[in-house]
C-alpha cells in the first residue's frame, strides 16, 4: 500500500465522557504497530481554545508537551506512552486553531469576497488539518480522536468533516469505532443497551454508521447483549466490542486483541492481517505491573493533588519506572499549601522518596521549599521537577548559601537574590499562549554525575514548558557548596539539571522528563529515582 494515501481510523464517543477514547485510540495503534503497520493518532478537540496551555489543570488535567514544542491535551501523552512515537503540533487540532485559520485567510481576502461558512469553510480546514499527517508519506493508518460526546453542539462540524471525508476517501479506506457506555443497573440485575442505541442513532442522524463499537462496561457483557447491540446499531456481533474495567491501563490492549479488534478494524480498511502480532514486550510490562514483588512510597507534592489528571506523565511515568524495578510506586497527594513545618515530619517521615511538581504562581510555593528541606536534610531521595527544581535553588540559597530571602522573581519580583529569574527573551513578552520555552532542547550532562550515569549518554534531549531559569550570576556560590549544575544547554548555557553532593539521590530537572516516558523505553531519571527510594526504604526498614 502506499503511505502517501494512508488509511484513516475515526474514533468517537456517546453516551458519556472520559470513557476512555485516548486509551482505546492508543490500544489500536499498539496493536496496528505490533503487525508491523506504521501509525500516528491525533486528537481533535472541539473547544475554542487554541490549545489546552493557557488552562488550569483543574479544567482540562495536565497539558502535554510535544517535542516541537506544541501545548496539548493529555491524550497525546497516552499516545506517546503506548506507541513510543513521537506526536507533534499537527497531532492535536482545537477548534480554536480551526477558526483562527479560516478567519486569518478571511482577512487576507484568500475567500475573495465570498461569504465564510462552517459548511463548507470550516469543514475544509478540519478535513486539511485531518490529511495533514498524510503528508509526512510515512504512514499506512492514522487513527483520529474525536473529542467531546456524539450529540453536542461544538463537535457536529467535525462528525460532518469526517462523513465527507468517508464519501470521498471511500468506505474500504476509513473507518469508525464508537465508544459508549453500557451500564448496569444493580438493581435489576441488567445491563442496558438502550443509551447505546440512541447515540449510535445520534451518528446516523449526522450520516456516519459505526464500523466497530467498543462498550465499556462494569461487568462482562453476554452474548445476548452483543447480539443486541449488533443487530439494532447495523454492527457486525464480531465488532461489538467489551471494554470491561481493568486495574492498568495498560492491559487494554490485550483485552481488545483477546477480542480480535486488530483483525476486525484491518478487515474494515481492507488491510492484510497475517499471524500474530508481535506482543511480547508488552505482556512482560503488563506483567510486571500486576506483580510487583513489593512497594516504595513515594510522596508527590504539589498544588493540584486533588485531580491526579493534573499530574498525568509523572504518575504515568512511575508505572514504568516501578516495572522496569519490578516494584510499584505507591503515590501520596501531598498538597504543598498545606504543608507546614510543624507537621512535615509526619507528612513525609514514611517516604522513601519526594517528589516536587512542577506548577505556576507563589500559591504554595514554601510547602514545596519545606519538602526539599527535608529531603535534603534527612538523606530521602529527591527529584525536582522544573518548578521542582527551581524550589531545590531557592532551598539551598536560603538554608545553604545564607541569602534569607532568596526567591524566583516569579514570586518575588523584590527579592535581594533572584536565583531564579525570567530570562531575557522573555522579558517583553505579554501574550500568554504559546509562549515559554516550549519543546526539546538538548542538555550535555556533566562526566560523573549521577544524570549521566543513569541516561549512559552524554548528550540529551529534554522538553522545556517554562520561563524562568536558573540564574548564571550564582552558578558559582552554588557549585562551590555543593548543588552542582551537571545539565546545561551547549546552545545557551542555560542550567538544565542540578544535583546536590553527598546525597543519596538528589537531582533536579529544568526539564520535564516525565513527557519522554514510555511502556517500552521507561525514563532513565524516574527508573534511577525508583532504585534510589527501594534502597532508601531498604536501608531505612521502610
Ligand atoms: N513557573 C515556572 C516557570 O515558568 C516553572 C514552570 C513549570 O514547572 N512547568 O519557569
Amino acid at each position: 500500500m502506499s503511505k502517501a494515501k494512508p488509511k484513516y481510523i475515526f474514533v468517537t464517543g456517546g453516551v458519556a465522557s472520559s470513557l476512555g477514547k485516548g486509551i482505546i485510540s492508543a490500544s489500536l495503534a499498539r496493536l496496528l504497530l505490533a503487525r508491523g503497520y506504521s501509525v500516528t493518532i491525533q486528537k481533535l478537540d472541539p473547544y475554542i481554545n487554541v490549545d489546552p496551555g493557557t488552562l488550569n489543570p483543574y479544567e482540562h488535567g495536565e497539558c502535554y508537551v510535544t517535542e516541537d514544542g506544541a501545548e496539548t491535551d493529555l491524550d497525546l501523552g497516552h499516545y506517546e506512552r503506548f506507541t513510543s512515537i513521537a506526536t507533534s503540533k499537527a497531532n492535536n487540532v482545537t477548534t480554536g486553531k480551526i477558526y483562527q485559520s479560516v478567519i486569518n485567510k478571511e482577512r487576507k481576502g484568500e475567500f475573495l469576497g465570498k461569504t465564510v461558512h462552517v459548511i463548507p469553510h470550516i469543514t475544509d480546514e478540519i478535513k486539511r488539518r485531518i490529511q495533514l499527517l498524510a503528508n509526512k508519506k510515512i504512514y499506512d493508518v492514522i487513527i483520529t480522536e474525536i473529542g467531546g460526546t456524539v450529540g453536542d453542539i461544538e463537535s457536529l462540524p467535525y462528525i460532518e468533516a469526517v462523513r465527507q471525508l468517508r464519501y470521498s476517501l471511500g468506505y474500504k479506506n476509513t473507518a469508525i469505532v464508537h465508544l459508549t457506555l453500557i451500564p448496569y443497573m444493580s438493581a435489576s440485575g441488567e445491563l442496558k443497551t438502550k443509551p447505546t442505541q440512541h447515540s449510535v442513532k445520534a451518528l446516523l442522524e449526522n450520516g456516519l454508521q459505526p464500523d466497530v463499537l467498543v462498550l465499556r462496561t462494569e461487568k462482562h457483557l453476554t452474548a445476548q447483549v452483543r447480539r443486541k447491540v449488533a443487530l439494532f446499531c447495523n454492527v457486525d456481533v464480531e465488532a461489538v466490542m467489551e471494554s470491561i474495567d481493568v486495574p492498568t491501563i495498560y492491559e487494554v490492549p490485550l483485552k481488545m486483541h483477546e477480542q480480535r479488534l486488530d483483525e476486525v478494524i484491518l478487515g474494515k480498511i481492507d488491510l492484510p492481517c497475517v499471524g500474530e502480532p508481535d506482543l511480547k514486550s508488552w505482556i512482560e510490562f503488563v506483567d510486571k505491573v500486576k506483580n510487583p514483588t513489593r512497594t516504595v512510597q513515594v510522596a508527590l507534592v504539589g498544588k493540584y493533588t486533588e485531580l491526579p489528571d493534573a499530574y498525568k506523565s509523572i504518575v504515568e511515568s512511575f508505572v514504568h519506572a516501578g516495572a522496569a524495578n519490578h516494584v510499584k510506586v505507591k503515590l501520596t497527594y501531598v498538597n504543598s499549601e498545606k504543608l507546614s513545618k510543624e507537621h512535615i515530619e509526619s507528612v513525609l517521615g514514611k517516604m522513601s522518596g519526594i517528589l516536587v511538581a512542577p506548577g505556576f504562581g507563589h500559591r504554595g510555593i514554601e510547602g514545596k521549599i519545606a519538602a526539599v528541606q527535608y529531603a535534603r536534610e534527612h538523606g530521602v531521595p529527591f527529584f525536582g521537577i522544573c518548578l521542582g527544581m527551581q524550589c531545590s535553588v531557592i532551598e539551598f540559597a536560603r538554608n545553604v548559601l545564607g541569602y534569607a530571602d532568596a526567591n524566583s522573581t516569579e514570586m518575588e519580583t523584590a527579592t535581594s537574590a533572584p536565583v531564579i529569574d525570567l530570562m531575557e527573551e522573555q522579558k517583553g513578552v505579554t501574550e500568554k499562549g504559546g509562549t515559554m520555552r516550549l519543546g526539546a532542547y538538548p542538555c550535555q550532562l556533566a562526566e560523573g554525575s549521577k544524570v549521566r550515569a543513569a541516561y549512559g549518554s552524554e548528550l540529551v534531549y529534554e522538553r522545556h514548558r517554562h520561563r524562568y531559569e536558573f540564574n548564571n550570576d550564582y552558578m558559582e556560590q552554588f557549585s562551590a557548596a555543593g548543588l552542582k549544575p551537571v545539565g546545561i544547554n551547549p546552545d545557551t548555557n542555560l542550567v538544565e539539571v542540578v544535583e546536590l553532593e553527598g546525597h543519596p539521590w538528589f537531582i533536579g530537572t529544568q526539564f520535564h522528563p516525565e513527557y519522554k516516558s514510555t511502556v517500552l523505553n521507561p525514563h532513565p531519571l524516574f527508573a534511577s529515582f525508583v532504585r534510589a527510594a527501594v534502597e532508601y526504604s531498604e536501608n531505612e526498614k521502610k
